[in-house]
């Protein structure tokens, strides 16, 4: 997968097509981080109002203190081949985060 989701054609062998829609549907950034360093120079960059970080326990743990006092939900990824392969994302989880952020039921 290509870090620029807009080279995703939306396949459906992975979340990401399905997170694009998602995103452009809410009207949020989405951004695909190869590690916590440079994910956490995007949300220094970018300064959103908000973060839902999808990944690894590690990388979310620093990725919260480094981020304070923005409000971050962090969301473990899904690791069925173990850490940094082939990870997913629980969409449920990302539509719940969508949901407690913009206050909708
Ligand atoms: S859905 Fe996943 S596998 Fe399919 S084109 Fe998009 S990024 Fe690639």
């Amino acid at each position: 997968m290509t870090r620029n989701v807009k080279n995703c054609v939306g396949c459906g062998r992975c979340e990401i097509g399905e997170l694009v829609s998602l995103m452009e549907e809410c009207g949020i950034n989405l951004f695909i981080s190869t590690g916590g360093t440079v994910a956490r120079r995007k949300v220094y960059e970018d300064r959103p109002d908000a973060v839902i970080a999808v990944a690894c326990e590690r990388d979310l743990t620093s990725g919260l203190q480094d981020s304070y006092p923005l409000p971050v939900f962090a969301i473990v990824n899904k690791r069925p081949r173990g850490y940094c392969m082939e990870t997913g994302v629980a969409m449920s989880e990302v539509r719940q985060a969508i949901k407690d952020l913009v206050g909708g039921s």
